[in-house]
């Protein structure tokens, strides 16, 4: 009966998973053009880019999805969030979309969460 909200089965998000590609990006075992970052997150251009900004927002903590995180650490919601528009900031990205692919169905490929902010070009919808 702590705080905690108690439907999720989840890791806390604190701990580096060993075997998560953006848990040792984090860690700076894995090469990225960092574009911004503070003691929460940790933003970076995506390899294989789908606009001409195209930028994943990611807690540093290893939580496998947006979902997951809003339970488990609400304020980090709002510091990848925050790190969003910061990133939009930067890249002097009027408009943007966020995406959170959730899951295998939505194109999900690496379970940690990450933002998408896609901007510098005309974006169509709904998106595929
Ligand atoms: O939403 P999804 O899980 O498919 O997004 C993962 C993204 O991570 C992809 O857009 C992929 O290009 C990107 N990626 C990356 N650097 C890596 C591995 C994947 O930017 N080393």
């Amino acid at each position: 009966a702590g705080s905690s909200p108690s439907t999720s089965d989840g890791p806390a998000p604190t701990q580096a998973s060993p075997d998560c590609l953006f848990c040792r990006l984090v860690a700076g075992e894995v090469p990225a053009d960092r574009v911004y970052e503070d003691d929460d997150v940790v933003a970076f251009r995506d390899v294989n880019p789908q606009a001409p900004t195209h930028v994943l927002v990611i807690p540093r903590a290893h939580v496998a999805d947006v979902g997951e995180l809003a339970l488990q650490d609400p304020a980090l919601v709002s510091a990848v969030l925050r790190g969003v528009r910061e990133v939009a900031r930067r890249e002097d990205a009027a408009s943007y979309r966020l995406v959170f692919n959730t899951g295998p169905d939505a194109g999900q490929s690496v379970p940690h969460v990450h933002g998408h902010v896609l901007a510098g070009r005309s974006l169509r919808w709904p998106p595929g």
